[in-house]
């Protein structure tokens, strides 16, 4: 049985009758086909007609941590970042922030966050919903990274040498990636990255929009990785 905003926008958004099919993930890497037998009352209710491993998950781990950005940007970065295959996402405060919420607010637009993740996995065919963590210091997000044992390459456009590719070829399947904010990181923040271990790279010639950092740095990871 399918309810609430779900069956609404199957019924009313994509058009669903009965006897067509449509799928079901068990937010776990399984997806179910189902057919709709009854669309009546606003619900569905339905028969699986089989399960099957969902395809667009994958065999690497790859975490986003973005600057939290003014308005609609953290809104679209989020959204891009579900689509381009990050497992998780978390959101920071730097130095150079120009936003900061107070606790009513951050517990507001963390719902609001959630429900965009939600919806684009949703609409990407993703099998896990990705977790959103809001971190209220660099120094906390930073600290984070050391328990979870991930490869952690930290964007930054003063960065000489070593680029995105060198650090993905010398990475593992565990990965994690780190964006700053508008202004850029702070030399401190910068210093802060590499003792914690993190590889400091370059992401080409031009200065990328903070919004399109991220989403830049998982699309070249699908590339190398998956196509
Ligand atoms: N300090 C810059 C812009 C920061 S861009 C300025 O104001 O001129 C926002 C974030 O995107 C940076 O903190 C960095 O993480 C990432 N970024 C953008 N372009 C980049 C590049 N060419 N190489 C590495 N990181 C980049």
């Amino acid at each position: 049985m399918v309810e609430g905003e779900d069956a609404y926008h199957l019924l009313k958004v994509l058009r669903l009758k009965e006897g067509q099919h449509f799928i079901v993930s068990d937010k776990d890497c399984t997806d179910f086909i189902c057919e709709a037998v009854d669309t009546r009352e606003g619900s569905i209710k339905a028969k699986i007609v089989k399960s099957e491993h969902n395809r667009a998950e994958k065999a690497y781990t790859v975490h986003l941590l973005n600057a939290v950005l003014k308005g609609e940007k953290t809104d679209f970065v989020l959204q891009k970042a579900v689509e381009a295959g990050a497992d998780k996402i978390g959101l920071f405060y730097s130095v150079r922030s120009e936003v900061k919420y107070d606790k009513a607010k951050a517990e507001k637009k963390q719902r609001r966050w959630e429900k965009i993740i939600y919806e684009a996995a949703k609409q990407c065919g993703r099998g896990r919903i990705p977790a959103l963590t809001l971190y209220p210091t660099f120094k906390e997000m930073l600290a984070s990274c050391a328990d979870r044992g991930e490869d952690v390459i930290f964007a930054y456009e003063e960065a000489r040498g070593d680029t995105l590719r060198t650090a993905l070829e010398q990475s593992g399947d565990a990965l994690c990636f780190i964006v700053g904010p508008v202004g850029g990181f702070d030399k401190e923040e910068v210093r802060m990255a590499k003792a914690a271990g993190a590889h400091v790279v370059t992401l080409g010639n031009r200065i990328l929009r903070a919004e399109t950092a991220g989403i830049f740095m998982l699309s070249c990871c699908v590339y190398e990785k998956e196509l």
